[in-house]
């Protein structure tokens, strides 16, 4: 059974700045669209800030930092949290709604994943909040030694588009819960969430300035940002290509940096595996979200031996999937989020042509009815005979766009599932326990999943190896990323020091 909902408004919705627990326009007055990519039309209108805005939010985080924000108890700033984790669950279905008018993922998906993976995020953080401690070290002599565990102070936060409100959720809560204050620029395809989630910062009652949100373009206030005096830290996700920017604009300060970048992940099927099962999962690595996940099952490594058996299979389950509205719950895949990124993996059915590859299934546009023609969509799509060489093997598509390779011993295997310049993900798809563990210790990637795919908890570390990033989000490690170690020194003999003091 399927049913459609709508967001309740047609007309375009106004969002402005979110600084210093104040609503207001960009200091240039400039506005910038942000479309609905079902059918192209506008979803909102939004304030564009630019480097002064960026500048007038850093310096409420500064004051928010050194005020009321450092000067709260931890179980005071932990409460605040869960309230706001409660507000996003109260709001949960109006939240997403917006997300898939503004990103295109199905609302299945929103409903059932990302809104539900924002509320654990603060609620699992916030109850971080009374448990950042230090430690007592055991030094020699007369000595007392111990640690303080701080937060660094402003944070800047630069988010994709591809999780809105979740990429969000995964940066502000654990930065929140160490006690730093921030400045989130969400992705300019989708700010809509991360505005609301503004209004309901405010409405759970954090102090002015504690998170600013200053939506805008990469190349303006998210640079502001990077390359800002003012910060102590940037965490940035997105690609790969803008995280070596990012770092290099944050080494001018020595700004302290985090990144969660791209991906190439292997999904491996090998000959003993539950076909039926490996389907399903090699379905959901790369069709999840429109495949626009970083950690996407992008290149499909098959047994040889089973090679025709699941790509029959996979090809007859990847053309039954239903592209098309997708605030309809029995929509498997909503549009791209964007013209460009619809472009860019056209262009890639092109480079995978042009490379000798075969293009099994897809590899278009949908025929559509009505407003849907002016959307965004892209078949799911299967690329075979390809090789780990090709620019499509090799090459971060971002879109429902499978390479499958296949492979005769595990030898050669892990050697190909490691030549890559990403390692943020991995699946084995397999029955036989010693060679799924034996493969998560040889794979170089952050995450690893046997006989499943795209697992995430706010317990478990996420993050990558080689250039998909350093620093890991969620789970206890994401703390790491907003606390700094002190370590105090105290003398318990009350003698001279050594032989300066004879
Ligand atoms: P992107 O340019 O890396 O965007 C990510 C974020 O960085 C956005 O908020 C973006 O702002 C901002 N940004 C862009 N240029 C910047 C700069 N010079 N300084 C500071 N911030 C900057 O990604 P995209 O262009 O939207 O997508 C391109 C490709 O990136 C995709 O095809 C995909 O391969 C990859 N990608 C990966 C992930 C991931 O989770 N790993 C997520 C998204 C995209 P604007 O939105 O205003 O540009
Ligand atoms: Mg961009």
């Amino acid at each position: 059974m399927s049913s459609t909902q709508t967001v309740a408004s047609d007309t375009p919705r106004r969002y402005q700045l979110f600084i210093d627990g104040k609503w207001m326009d960009a200091e240039s007055g400039k506005t910038f669209e942000t479309p609905n990519p079902s059918t192209g039309a506008t979803l909102a209108e939004v304030a564009e800030a630019d480097k002064a805005d960026v500048d007038k939010a850093v310096a409420a985080a500064r004051r928010a930092f050194e005020g009321k924000w450092s000067k709260m108890s931890a179980r005071d700033r932990g409460r605040l949290m869960y309230k706001l984790s409660q507000l996003i669950d109260a709001n949960s279905q109006e939240l997403a709604a917006l997300e898939t008018s503004d990103n295109g993922k199905p609302i299945r998906e929103s409903q059932y994943v990302d809104i539900p993976q924002v509320v654990e995020n603060f609620e699992y953080f916030a109850g971080f909040a009374t448990k950042i401690e230090g430690e007592t070290i055991p030094v020699p002599g007369q000595m007392f030694n111990y640690t303080l565990r701080e937060p660094l102070g402003v944070c800047g936060q630069i988010i994709p588009w591809n999780f809105p409100l979740l990429m969000a959720a995964w940066k502000l809560a654990p930065a929140l819960a160490a006690g730093n204050t921030i400045v989130l620029k969400p992705a300019e395809q989708t700010p809509v969430t991360a505005m609301e989630l503004g209004k309901l910062i405010q409405e759970a009652g954090f102090p002015d300035g504690v998170v600013n949100i200053v939506p805008g373009y990469g190349e303006t206030a998210g640079a502001a940002l990077a390359s800002h005096p003012g910060i102590d830290k940037i965490a940035f996700t997105g690609s790969t290509e803008v995280g070596k920017l990012i770092a290099r604009e944050a080494a001018q300060n020595l700004t302290k940096v985090s990144l969660e970048l791209g991906g190439k992940a292997p999904n491996i099927v090998f000959a003993d595996a539950d076909i039926e099962q490996a389907v399903n999962g090699a379905m959901m690595s790369i069709f999840f979200n429109q495949g626009q996940v970083c950690c996407a099952g992008s290149r499909l490594f098959l047994h040889e031996e089973v090679k025709d058996e699941f790509l029959d299979n996979f090809k007859e389950r990847a053309s039954r999937m239903q592209v098309g509205n997708p605030m309809d719950t029995a929509t498997h895949m909503g549009p791209q989020v964007s013209e460009e990124q619809l472009n860019r993996i056209k262009s890639y059915v092109e480079i995978a042509r042009g490379e000798g590859a075969t293009v099994l299934a897809g590899g278009e546009p949908p025929q559509l009815e009505g407003d849907f023609r002016a959307g965004y969509f892209f078949q799911p799509t299967i690329f075979s005979e390809v090789t780990n060489q090709m620019r499509v093997a090799q090459e971060e598509i971002f879109g429902p766009v499978v390479s499958v390779i296949t492979f005769k011993d595990e030898e050669d295997l892990i050697q190909q599932a490691n030549a890559t310049i990403y390692g943020l993900s991995a699946g084995i798809w397999t029955r036989d326990i010693t060679r799924a563990h034996r493969f998560a210790r040889e794979i170089k990637a952050g995450v690893v999943w046997i006989n499943t795919f795209n697992m995430f908890n706010a317990a478990s570390p996420f993050g990558g190896y080689k250039q998909s990033g350093y620093g890991r989000e969620m789970g206890k490690h994401a703390l790491d990323l907003y606390t700094q170690v002190k370590s105090v020194w105290v003398d318990l003999s009350g003698k001279p020091m050594g032989w300066f003091g004879k």
